[in-house]
């Protein structure tokens, strides 16, 4: 679809989402703007995606090191929503999480 394709099919999405008039949101709109991912030279297509015999990769990357080093990161995320911000999201409060519960059983006990 071309940009004005788009911007129509958005305000009929976002009318049914919000129970709006859709030709209210027509006359709202200022204008369309895309980006073509997939053609962009520096992306690429770019979402991060799981390679052949990796499916354990993200349990291992979200494992912490020497008690010291802590990952988060779309690509940390084990519930199998990696490539996703809620995935990012997600892992920066496991990490925290493992973080708080370290200091807690810290053998120095500080
Ligand atoms: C084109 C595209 C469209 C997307 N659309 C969606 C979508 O619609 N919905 C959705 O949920 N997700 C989408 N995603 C995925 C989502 O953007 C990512 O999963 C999310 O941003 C990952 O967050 P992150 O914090 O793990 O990593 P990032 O946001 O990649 O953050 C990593 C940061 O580390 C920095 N960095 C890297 N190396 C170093 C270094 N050596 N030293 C210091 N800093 C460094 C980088 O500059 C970057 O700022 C899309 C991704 C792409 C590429």
């Amino acid at each position: 679809m071309d940009e004005e394709k788009l911007g129509l099919h958005a305000c009929v999405t976002l009318a049914k989402i919000f129970a709006l008039d859709e030709q209210q949101l027509r006359g709202l709109l200022l204008g369309c703007h895309t980006h073509d991912w997939q053609h962009d030279p520096l992306f690429q297509g770019a979402y991060s995606y799981v390679a052949t015999g990796g499916l354990d990769a993200s349990k291992k990357m979200s494992e912490p090191v020497a008690g010291t080093l802590f990952f988060a990161g779309e690509h940390t995320d084990t519930t199998g929503h990696w490539g996703t911000v809620h995935a990012a999201m997600r892992s920066g409060l496991r990490a925290a999480d493992q973080i708080l519960n370290q200091s807690v059983t810290s053998p120095s006990g500080e």
